[in-house]
């Protein structure tokens, strides 16, 4: 442990989350040490996250901010200019054998919100931390125990070479650690020995698997690019986000079941598509395409988290996804936990001082985690929740608003 004022900040995880909090802490002076399971994502050689090439992602105000809020010189200029603005969601259907497209606008004063691809968002963020001093690397390290009362953890180095890729342990130490290791995070497992934590997790019964479309033969985007485009089906949907490269990154949500009836007869897949998301192929992806992609696509789970306390003494904090999992309905997973972030500092800052002396710092740490646990743990749950209801909104009741007024009459 550090025997001077000079803090020992270790991030676990070196996702979006945990490499915003390690440029908040580095821009704070703190030496900072990045732990991270897998190899340097800006390494084509490392397997993404969900082995999927990758997602594309809903980028709010919510995690602007919290980047702007950074104060790193470049950092908001460089992730925006990777955006496309997205003023609404497109809704499409078929009426009377006709294809439409329904616009509805997010909001009256034109605000938006910005398609990102979070590989590309994480890798603008890496670069950041790759040019202050006070930060280091260790990629393939796997966090495998924490000693929160001495401070202590355990890494197991990772060998890609090796078949079970397992290598040496390392022991080190630290004064302050942040687990940003997303949904199945160790160190929440490991902080669950310290705090008395109530823990709350749920499968949905819902699996998602992407798709990925093409740009048009003259090289433009095949449907307007400045939308959130939803098929909405009642039980499930598929919607399609933007891309840079002129491609849109699509989703298929789907009950397990229904996945499973397709996967026992995959000759029906494209009357699938066919008969509840009209217009999908073969316009915007062939059938041989769409056939391929299903079959070759991971259908992945979706999971939600709630938990509290967040943290435990000094020691230790979670974020993000580590700790609040969400499903993706509302687009505010990854914006949720980069709002951690901008939260959690303000409390270190506002009970930091200027001594120099371990303890005291110690004390105000732990006073700013225990405010942060209890102003984060409401909020999160709030946004958690709102999640859930948004899937019955993109996959149902978008499709009409005489419905949607119906259904709010009835509620009242
Ligand atoms: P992660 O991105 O999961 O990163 C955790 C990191 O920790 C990983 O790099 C992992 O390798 C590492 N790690 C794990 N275990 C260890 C260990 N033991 N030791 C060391 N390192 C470890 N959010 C939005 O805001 N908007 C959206 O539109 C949106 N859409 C989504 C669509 C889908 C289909 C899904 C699945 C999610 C979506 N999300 C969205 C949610 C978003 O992806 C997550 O909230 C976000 O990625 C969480 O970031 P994180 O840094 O907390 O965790």
């Amino acid at each position: 442990m550090a025997s001077t004022g000079q803090q020992r900040t270790v991030v676990v995880g070196a996702g979006p989350v945990g490499s915003l909090a390690a440029l908040y802490a580095a821009r704070r002076g703190d030496d900072v040490e990045i732990y991270e399971l897998r190899g340097d994502l800006r390494d084509p050689s490392t397997t993404p996250l969900n082995f999927t090439k990758s997602i594309n992602l809903a980028l709010s105000e919510r995690g602007i901010n919290s980047m702007r809020k950074a104060n790193c010189p470049g950092l908001l200029d460089a992730v925006l200019d990777e955006t496309i603005p997205m003023h609404g969601r497109m809704i499409h259907g078929e009426r009377q054998g006709k294809l439409f497209q329904d616009v509805q606008l997010y909001d009256v004063h034109g605000r938006f919100q910005r398609a990102v691809d979070r590989g590309g968002l994480n890798k603008t963020l890496l670069d950041q931390l790759e040019k202050m001093p006070n930060v280091k690397f260790f990629f393939n390290h796997k966090l495998t125990g924490a000693d929160f009362k001495k401070n202590i953890a355990w890494f197991e180095k990772r060998d890609p070479s090796k078949a079970d890729k397992r290598g040496a342990e390392v022991e080190i130490n630290f004064d302050f650690m942040i687990g940003a290791d997303g949904a199945h995070s160790s160190v929440r497992y490991h902080l669950m020995k310290y705090a008395r934590m109530s823990y709350q997790q749920e499968y949905i019964d819902t699996l998602w698997c992407e798709f990925h479309i093409a740009p048009s033969e003259d090289g433009n985007f095949k449907i307007p690019p400045n939308y959130l485009h939803i098929w909405p089906g009642g039980e499930f949907m598929f919607i399609a986000i933007p891309s840079l490269d002129r491609t849109f990154t699509s989703t298929l949500f789907l009950p397990n079941t229904r996945f499973a009836e397709l996967d026992a007869n995959p000759s029906s897949i494209v009357e699938f598509f066919k008969s509840n998301f009209p217009g999908v192929t073969p316009d915007l992806i062939s059938e041989e395409d769409l056939l391929q992609q299903y079959l070759e696509n991971p259908h992945l789970p979706l999971i939600s988290i709630k938990c509290a306390p967040y943290h435990y003494g000094s020691s230790v904090v979670i974020l993000g996804d580590a700790a609040h999992a969400m499903v993706p309905f509302y687009g505010q997973g990854m914006n949720a936990g980069l709002e951690d972030v901008r939260v959690l500092f303000d409390f270190i800052e506002k009970y930091s001082s200027t001594s120099q002396d371990s303890d005291i710092i110690r004390a105000g740490r732990a006073r700013a985690l225990e405010e942060y646990t209890k102003q984060r743990t409401p909020d999160a749950a709030a946004v958690n929740d709102l999640a859930f209801r948004n899937y019955q909104e993109m996959r149902s009741d978008v499709r009409s608003p005489v419905y949607r007024l119906r259904k709010w009459t009835e509620e009242k």
